[in-house]
């Protein structure tokens, strides 16, 4: 579903992605690992059409990302960020139907029953009138993963989403996660929650240095892998 060929990357001098190259199959669940600065934000802000790269092709279903406008993409490719980013004067329903309704012209009550139907998914329909200030950080990083659902996504895209979090907090946004890598949704997931990736992920990708140094199922990874630098890595994180 997406196709990434020797993606490069440069802010200013800084070359930040130094030809990446990964392949996505459809609902398969690809954890991104590595160091700080290494470039994985960088690498989903490129695929969302957030940043623009000097060299390098995104396909999506085989088309060059660049033949899509934006918005367009951006109904095909959800994404959760570490800082929950709700609209902070509006309550949940609003924060849900806002980008259904205004850019796909949903009908405003077809859209609420969508909003309510993805509000008990992830185990929030009684904090529908709520605002944001009012929930916690994991319920906020929940509504904020069904306001991307409202859109239909084939690509979710989570950069850190559970980072924030009091640790009391990650299991409930991990096990939201969890369910819909199950039912078969494509994801990305920078994240270094090595339990969701042991359990959850098809491939773990270790990124380090702008390239991919390594990639592979997740016992591999994990337990023998094979580059120095993820080795040091995962020696540092587990
Ligand atoms: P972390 O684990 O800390 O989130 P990361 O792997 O996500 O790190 P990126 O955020 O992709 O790393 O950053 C990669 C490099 O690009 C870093 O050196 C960073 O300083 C630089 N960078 C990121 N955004 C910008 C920007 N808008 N302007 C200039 N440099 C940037
Ligand atoms: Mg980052």
């Amino acid at each position: 579903i997406i196709k990434i060929e020797n993606l490069v990357k440069r802010f200013g001098k800084l070359e930040v992605l130094k030809g990446i190259n990964l392949q996505v199959k459809r609902g398969e669940t690809i954890v991104i690992i590595g160091p700080s600065g290494g470039g994985k934000s960088t690498l989903l802000r490129c695929i969302n059409k957030l940043e623009e790269y000097q060299g390098g092709k995104i396909y999506l279903d085989g088309v060059d990302i660049d033949e899509y406008d934006v918005n367009q993409l951006r109904t095909r490719i959800g994404m959760v960020f570490q800082q929950f980013n709700l609209f902070p004067h509006m309550n949940v329903l609003d924060n849900l139907i806002l980008a259904p309704t205004k850019v796909k012209k949903m009908p405003r009550e077809e859209a609420i029953e969508k909003a309510k139907v993805l509000l008990s998914r992830v185990g929030l329909l009684d904090k529908i009138d709520a605002y944001p200030e009012q929930l916690s950080g994991g319920q906020k990083q929940r509504v904020a993963i069904a306001r991307a659902l409202m859109m239909d996504p084939e690509i979710m895209l989570f950069d850190e989403p559970t980072s924030a979090l009091d640790p009391e907090l990650v299991g409930e946004v991990l096990d939201v996660m969890k369910d819909l890598a199950r039912s078969g949704m494509t994801m990305l997931v920078v994240t270094h929650e090595m339990g969701f990736a042991r359990d959850v992920a098809d491939r773990i990708v270790f990124i380090s240095q702008g390239v991919v140094e390594e990639e592979g199922p997740p016992e591999e990874i994990l337990r023998n892998p094979k580059k120095p630098r993820t080795r040091e890595f995962l020696r540092r994180i587990l």
